[in-house]
């Protein structure tokens, strides 16, 4: 299977190059030539998958002989080595966990699978690569955690100094070995044009393979079709509708290609906080970027979804059929509270900010009593303590290995923010080894 970039369809690529590279030589995002349809025997099934045979028989349309079937499944072992769990919270009203990983967060399931193949397809290339990445917290976490000791990689993670949870500090900093942190004195705004600047300066490119794991990779993409799946034989119900609480659409892309794979879908919501860029375009089919406004549902604090280009493009720019397939509401900050406070008193289940998004954007589309919801809940709870334990007034117990990180010592190192500061940096990386 080829992938191509994005308004510039001649240039295909083979996936390895595609997760190496991340990005098309004009700035586009990759797409898979064709979306796989999986076969009626696949679906006709009478009991629950085992998932990661499932997430094998999926990953393989879109990998083909790339990776061969040994090494895939070593892969794929090794990657989806924590449950999903799908629990029923009201009538027809599901959520599928997906905060059981190691930074307790979705993200875990796109950055570990990208972290593997990067690893893989780079052995064979006998040259060290750098992994950059800006973050506000937590792509960082869930990168740092997902690349932690992969052979022939270091992951440089540059964070604002003072501007993320003490948690997310830790996720990045007590890890140590091949994941460098750096305490960047400057916004995220600041790292993340580091980052660039780096990726544009030719006396380090020359001299030092660089390379990203941000949303845009498509190795970020692919691993999130399968807990669709699985949600869906899972339930095994007909009318089905995805909440899906959104930022860069990724999570959101990667549903629509699970449906384009023939899981049956009546419809999915992008729920969203108050950047509502998506929700301003299925109103008007005008999509007009925004810059991001602080939220308590702060990793969906986005105002230019980088995936929105992907789902114009697998539905050939046609806002018909675009607005057919999604539906989205957006929330505000108190609408937050008072959902986790609602679906606590009433159902007895802890949402945490994100998962609340996507509650209330149900709620305020009007539940449909003949469909079947399922809530994608993209984080833990205690990730957010501090507003949620505020609403529900209790202690939310913290798992075990959350513990781990936070008994550990932050290792970091800080700098100003001047590229040149930057620059130094990486070239000391690469002359000590
Ligand atoms: C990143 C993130 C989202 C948004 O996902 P996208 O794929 O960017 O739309 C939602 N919830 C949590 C907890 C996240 O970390």
């Amino acid at each position: 299977m080829n992938y191509y970039e994005i308004n510039n369809k001649d240039y295909r690529v083979s996936f390895k190059q595609a997760v190496l590279q991340g990005i098309g030589i004009k700035g586009g995002l990759f797409v898979p030539e064709t979306i796989p349809t999986m076969p009626k025997e696949f679906f006709h099934t009478a009991k629950l998958p085992n998932y990661k045979e499932m997430a094998f028989t999926i990953l393989s349309k879109f990998i083909e002989d790339e990776i061969n079937e040994n090494d895939l499944w070593g892969i794929i072992d090794n990657v989806f080595n924590f449950n999903t769990t799908v629990v029923k919270i009201a009538n027809n009203i599901f959520v599928t966990e997906l905060f059981n990983g190691p930074t307790l967060a979705f993200k875990d399931y796109g950055a570990r699978f990208t972290a593997a193949v990067t690893e893989y397809f780079n052995l064979l290339e006998n040259k060290k690569i750098f992994i950059l990445v800006a973050t506000s917290g937590d792509t960082g976490s869930a990168v740092a955690q997902a690349f932690y000791n992969k052979q022939g990689v270091d992951v440089v993670v540059l964070y604002p100094k003072g501007k993320i949870s003490e948690l997310q500090e830790k996720q990045i900093t007590t890890l140590g070995g091949n994941i460098k942190a750096l305490e960047v004195e400057g916004t995220f705004d600041d790292c993340q044009s580091l980052v660039k600047k780096a990726f544009n300066d030719k006396t380090i490119t020359n001299y030092i393979k660089l390379s990203s794991a941000n949303s845009i990779n498509i190795a970020r993409l692919l691993p999130q079709t399968i807990y669709y799946f699985y949600s869906y034989f899972s339930l095994n119900v007909s009318d089905l509708v995805f909440v899906v609480p959104s930022g860069n659409l990724g999570n959101l892309t990667a549903g629509l290609i699970a449906n384009k794979m023939g899981i049956p879908v009546n419809k999915f919501i992008a729920a969203v906080n108050e950047n509502k860029v998506i929700e301003a375009y299925m109103k008007t089919g005008i999509y007009e970027p925004q810059k991001s406004i602080q939220t308590l549902a702060n990793a969906m604090d986005v105002g230019n979804p980088s995936n929105f280009a992907r789902i114009m493009e697998m539905y050939n720019n046609n806002y018909n059929t675009v607005k057919e397939k999604i539906n989205s509401a957006s929330v505000s900050d108190n609408e937050i509270l008072s959902a986790i406070k609602f679906v606590y008193e009433n159902y007895n289940y802890i949402l945490d900010p994100h998962g609340a998004v996507g509650y209330k954007a149900v709620e305020k589309l009007g539940l449909i009593e003949k469909n079947n919801y399922i809530l994608l809940e993209t984080a833990h709870p205690i990730k957010f303590y501090d507003t949620v334990e505020s609403v529900i007034n209790k202690k939310i117990i913290v798992p075990e290995r959350l513990k781990e990180s936070l008994n550990k010592e932050k290792n970091t190192t800080t700098i100003d923010n001047n590229y040149n500061t930057f620059k130094e940096y990486l070239l000391s990386l690469v002359e000590g080894n």
